[in-house]
């Protein structure tokens, strides 16, 4: 470590990615990316960039952008915040939103950025256990004394809320931000918190290209609240970083969701092989929490540790967590059917 590290910085524990592996091809089912690609006309708009354009610094408000975003979602320009993906989101919000020494809570098996987050900003974080079947109890978030971080479908268990369960935790703290982080919602089924903004001024939504857009290779995120709460963002960006998002990204991301069917396509087609992939392996004895997600989260015979390297062997790649409430699991994204065809025949050789 350099001499000059910062005491806070040496601090902090930082987030783990999963592996780029780029040693050996894998089937690669550990970061939950789509296995489809953006559709075409993603690849017209960026190749459609005038590449003299890029001379010029892009648009410090990404008002084209989210006048397109506006529109897919009927709410107002102004109630949506635009992100170098949706961990930018989720790090204006910390910084936004809280002072040093404050509380956050969030459940004690959930996405690991909270807490590096919570660590890197020097707040208080508070994990809440889950039940014992890993599903939230939203009792236990009722009048909390700090924001509350809660990722729907939670991640990495895939379970999902229902949108009324999200809403009385915000009636039950009214004074108190909710941060709900719908990475994986279109997925799920369930209908997406977006709606409540104008009802709850406590409300901000965070959601990503990156999963059902198939575009993680662009950075893009995006944020859904009350005016006020994305004008304390807007603050924070241009304090920061005020040209967050690029000419490329922004024309990305218009394109994608000017496109709705295409993503609708291929969001059916992870769930219908998720679905298909979760009725196999339960047959095999496999345990798997009820996904709302684009990866399951499974448990065998072995240990997760066994599972995950046992695949890695065999050139699949899932993603294990070490951690003591979840290290007989595995998190196992939804690829292909062919994919997971592979996945499902190692598996078998496995139990
Ligand atoms: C993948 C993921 C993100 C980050 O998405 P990016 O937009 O790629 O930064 C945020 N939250 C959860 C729960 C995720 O799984």
């Amino acid at each position: 470590m350099s001499r000059f590290l910062s005491k806070s910085a040496l601090a902090v524990k930082p987030y783990t990615p999963g592996e780029q592996p780029r040693e050996r091809k894998y089937i690669k089912l550990n970061t939950n990316e789509n296995p489809y690609p953006p559709p075409p006309s993603v690849l017209a708009a960026v190749s459609g960039i005038r590449t003299g354009d890029y001379r010029l610094y892009p648009d410090p408000t990404s008002s084209d952008f989210r006048a397109a975003i506006a529109e897919k979602y009927s709410v107002e320009p102004e109630q949506v915040f635009a992100g170098c993906g949706s961990d930018e989101v989720l790090a204006f919000a910390f910084m936004a939103f809280f002072d040093r020494g404050d509380r956050v809570y969030f459940p004690d098996v959930t996405y690991g950025f909270y807490k590096v987050y919570a660590e890197l900003f020097g707040l208080m974080a508070i994990e809440i256990p889950l039940k014992s079947d890993y599903t939230v109890d939203i009792s236990d978030y009722f009048g909390l004394h700090g924001h509350i971080f809660i990722a729907n479908p939670n991640a990495p268990t895939g379970i999902c809320l229902p949108l009324c369960d999200i809403e009385r935790i915000l009636q039950e703290n009214p004074d108190r931000l909710v941060v709900v982080d719908e990475a994986y919602i279109d997925f799920s089924g369930e209908e997406s918190g977006v709606t409540l903004i104008d009802k709850y001024d406590n409300l901000l939504i965070v959601q990503t290209f990156s999963k059902s857009r198939s575009l993680a290779g662009i950075r893009l995120g995006m944020g859904f609240g009350n005016a006020k709460l994305i004008a304390a963002l807007e603050r924070i960006k241009f304090s920061f970083s005020p040209y967050n998002i690029d000419r490329t990204a922004s024309a990305a991301g218009i394109a994608s969701v000017k496109e709705e069917h295409y993503a609708l396509k291929t969001i059916d087609a992870v769930i219908k092989t998720r679905e298909r992939t979760v009725k196999t392996l339960r047959l095999k004895g496999y345990e798997i929490l009820p996904s709302g997600a684009n990866f399951i989260f499974l448990k065998g015979g072995a240990g997760g540790a066994e599972i995950f390297g046992y695949l890695k062997e065999n050139g699949v790649l899932v993603r294990h967590f070490d951690a003591p409430l979840i290290k007989d699991f595995v998190r196992i994204t939804i690829g292909t059917d062919e994919e997971m065809d592979v996945l499902i025949k190692t598996l078998e050789e496995l139990s």
